[in-house]
């Protein structure tokens, strides 16, 4: 390949004390709890709204607040959803605390929590790099309609979701498995007689909430026409009568390489209108329902993670180890999707899991914390802790820990884990077994 070297003279046109990349369900959370510790604090998004997968990639419901009805992930992550309520915007399923929730309101509310924080917003911005002082930090560059920018801060937080910002500065990452978790893209139907659905809520300990009788109608109109990939067949509503969204395509990509992202749009996007004809036709729920839309963007479940000072194990994770620096839970079931058949490995919790801030940060770089998916763990407990509740629960322990450096100037690693934990359990983060 052919290299070109770029030189160019950038303005900067902002000092923070924390700059948070990436605005989904980490991100927004995150930027939140740093402002609140009294941070002056930027948000930096690739989109023109926040919530990531949950409004980008129309992921739903939102799992899992609760373990056996017992709320184990709060703090600001609940609030949010209180407010979400409150506006019409959400529904809570007990006993697990799945949301199912309306994609526009959760853009409305999560802009107002960010703004009435203090936040400052910088929308339709694409981090493209760092400047480093040796790891530490110094600035983020963003590409957006003003051109390239950069913005100065003394702490940052990845929370791209692929770890865009620890990938620039240079932090090892996880090996790479042979086969990522497939990528899906949701599709929203309407017209769908929702009182025919038997399993539109996705509640009870233990069960995967997968259509099984759909299921066997797609396997029985397999064996007579070939059938691109699916998963589940799952689906959620959206609190608006006869829509529904549709978890069912999948396909291997690596979503962190930008050419195969895009063959899988297109490829995705083909097989939502195969498997529209085919709810229309054989499923009688469907039979009077059209595409709404398709999500903006293919839903990535898996790329890349930092190798962190602690990777967090399957073992430590099924045993729910507890740990001194605990910062956040998680109590979804083990959750891995084949990406070459319809397979998936369900695994169910005997307890809630706890996730250490070891996890949350790279050794020997001093400035920089990583909240959401792209946290230091294995395959096995990434597949639990990367659904929403406990990313949010991981953005509001980065933040704190922002927060809580910035006065003294400390090293990530060098926050008071005893102080960090405090605040987090002040704020209602269940941090005890
Ligand atoms: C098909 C599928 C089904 C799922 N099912 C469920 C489910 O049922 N329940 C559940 O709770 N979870 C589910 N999940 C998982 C969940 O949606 C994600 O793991 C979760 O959203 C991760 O949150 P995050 O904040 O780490 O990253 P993301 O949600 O990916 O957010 C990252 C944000 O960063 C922005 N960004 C990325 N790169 C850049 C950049 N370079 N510059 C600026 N901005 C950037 C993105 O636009 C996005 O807003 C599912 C995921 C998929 C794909």
């Amino acid at each position: 390949m052919q290299y070109l070297t770029l030189t160019r003279t950038v303005p900067v046109v902002a000092d923070y004390d924390v700059v948070v990349c990436g605005g989904g369900p980490s991100g927004f959370i995150a930027a939140i709890a740093a402002a609140r510790l009294g941070a002056r604090t930027a948000l930096v998004e690739r989109l023109g709204f926040l919530g990531g997968m949950a409004t980008a990639s129309l992921v739903a419901p939102i799992s899992v607040f609760n373990y056996n009805g017992r709320r184990v992930i709060d703090g600001i992550p609940w609030e949010f959803i209180e407010r979400l309520i409150d506006v019409g915007g959400a529904r809570e399923e007990k006993p697990l605390g799945n949301i199912t929730f309306s994609p526009e309101k959760y853009k409305l509310v999560a802009q107002r929590m960010v703004l009435e924080a203090g936040v400052s917003l910088y929308f339709h911005s694409h981090l493209t790099g760092c400047k480093k002082e040796g790891n530490r930090l110094t600035h983020i560059y963003i590409d957006n309609k003003n051109g390239t920018e950069a913005i100065a801060a003394g702490y940052f937080i990845d929370c791209t979701g692929d770890a865009d910002l620890s990938h620039q500065a240079g932090v090892p990452m996880q090996p790479v498995k042979s086969e990522l978790q497939p990528a899906t893209l949701i599709f929203m139907l309407g017209g769908v007689d929702t009182g025919m659905l038997p399993k539109i809520r996705h509640s009870d300990q233990g069960v995967n909430y997968h259509d099984l009788d759909m299921k066997r109608i797609f396997e029985a109109v397999g064996q007579k026409q070939k059938l691109p990939l699916y998963g589940g067949p799952w689906y959620c509503g959206v609190l608006d009568e006869g829509l529904v969204l549709l978890n069912i395509t999948r396909t291997y990509a690596n979503m962190a390489d930008n050419r195969q992202a895009s063959q899988t749009e297109c490829l995705l996007r083909e097989d939502v209108f195969t498997f529209v004809e085919l709810l229309r036709t054989h499923v009688p729920a469907f039979r009077n329902a059209f595409l709404v839309m398709t999500a903006p963007q293919a839903g990535t479940r898996e790329t890349r993670r930092i190798q962190g000072v602690h990777t967090l194990t399957g073992d430590e994770y099924l045993e729910a180890t507890d740990f001194p620096d605990a910062v956040s839970r998680g109590c979804h079931p083990v959750d891995i999707h084949s990406a070459e058949s319809t397979n998936q490995v369900c695994k169910f919790l005997k307890d809630a899991a706890f996730v250490p801030y070891r996890c949350l940060i790279a050794p020997g770089y001093p400035n920089l914390i990583v909240g959401g998916r792209a946290f230091s763990a294995d395959g096995i407990s990434s597949a639990s802790v990367r659904v929403q509740a406990s990313v949010m629960g991981l953005g509001q322990a980065a933040g704190v820990a922002a927060g809580l450096c910035v006065p003294s100037g400390a090293d990530v690693s060098g926050v008071d884990i005893g102080q960090l934990r405090a605040v987090l359990t002040n704020w209602g983060a269940n941090l005890e077994k």
